[in-house]
């Protein structure tokens, strides 16, 4: 089975092919024009997906090493996304899923990066996760603790009831004047910086869910006092700003994953999502698996962010139920898993 997965849902336009559980290609094409405004544009997202999908989609293919008439069908990202990003994958998906006739399948995007733990990449060690295994799902617009029993069987047990970790990490570094998105940034000056030397204000919220406005508020208000008494605080700070930022964000999201742990018995412990890529966050879930005795598996770097091959993957287990759809089906900006 050999499937073609498309990703459109922000502004990264990707295109994979898998075989079965194996990764044939995956091209990313991002877009350099969001930066200036330190945000992504949608309008400007969805113009980008409309140059790049073709050239991107003819790349994976012949990076594969593939004929098209060998693709068995082919998955889109339906949401949650931008809606105007996402007609541009729905629309090519169901196009070529008409000229090739073959099965088109959607896939959400939050599924998508659970399902990149089960990635397996050619002459590699290949040790997916056993089920049933708890994923924190943490990225630009996500932040959840799903129980995954099996593969197209996902509960969210928690969730952000404000912002995401991944926003929280991009506006307090949007704030410091770092570029969009600030994340790996912030992770890169946090690597030089003394985690303990600030202390930003952790949410106290029931069960598994989280909140990270609070942080972002504390965050701006430290910063606004300090710059009164001292306009280059932020650049004098920076890196133990960082440091502590990136701890506090951490001990946050540790928590209640640690919680999760606890009161589900589960010992099987993923991550996933964008901020998964955070080196951080991989070294502070390396030493909870040790304490706690939790099996880790951490996706590689290349399947945390937005990508083809996750949704790839999403589609070949979808085909395997035969989960199809019709050409009458159109793209969510909100979904649920
Ligand atoms: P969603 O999947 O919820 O729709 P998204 O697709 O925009 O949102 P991802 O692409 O999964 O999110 O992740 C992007 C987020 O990951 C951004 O917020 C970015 O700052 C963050 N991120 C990426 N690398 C790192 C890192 N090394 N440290 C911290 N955050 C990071
Ligand atoms: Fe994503």
């Amino acid at each position: 089975i050999i499937i073609l997965g498309i990703e459109s849902s922000c502004d990264d336009t990707s295109a994979a092919i898998i075989k079965n559980r194996t990764i044939l290609s995956n091209v990313v094409a991002g877009q350099k024009v969001h930066e200036e405004y330190g945000g992504v544009v949608p309008e400007l997202a969805s113009r980008a997906h409309q140059q790049n999908i073709i050239p991107v989609v003819d790349l994976a293919i012949k990076r594969a090493g593939i004929l098209k008439k060998d693709i068995s069908a082919v998955a889109f990202t339906r949401g949650p996304g931008l809606l105007g990003s996402l007609l541009v994958g729905t629309s090519f998906a169901k196009g070529f899923s008409l000229a090739s006739g073959i099965p088109l399948i959607e896939v959400n995007h939050l599924q998508g990066h659970v399902l990149a733990l089960f990635i397996n990449e050619k002459d590699k060690e290949y040790n997916p996760p056993q089920f049933p295994f708890l994923c924190l799902l943490v990225s630009g617009g996500n932040s959840q603790i799903i129980l995954v029993r099996d593969y197209l069987d996902m509960e969210v047990i928690g969730q952000t009831i404000d912002d995401a970790a991944g926003e929280a990490f991009d506006k307090c570094a949007k704030v410091m004047g770092l570029p969009y998105p600030g994340g790996p940034h912030v992770d890169r000056l946090a690597k030089l910086g003394n985690p303990d030397r600030f202390e930003f204000s952790k949410p106290r919220i029931p069960n598994l869910d989280y909140s990270f406005s609070g942080l972002k508020t504390n965050f701006l208000y430290f910063l606004r006092d300090n710059l009164k008494e001292e306009p280059d605080f932020i650049e004098k700070n920076q890196e133990d700003l960082c440091a502590s930022l990136q701890k506090t964000i951490i001990d946050i999201l540790l928590a209640k994953l640690k919680k999760a742990a606890k009161q589900t018995g589960i010992k099987e412990i993923t991550v996933a999502g964008g901020v998964s890529a955070n080196s951080g966050l991989r070294n502070a879930l390396q030493k909870s698996a040790k304490k706690y005795h939790w099996n880790l598996q951490i996706p590689k770097f290349e399947y945390t962010m937005d990508n083809a091959a996750m949704i790839a993957i999403t589609g070949y287990f979808k085909f395997l139920n035969k989960e199809f759809v019709g050409q009458n089906v159109v793209p969510f900006a909100r979904t649920q898993l």
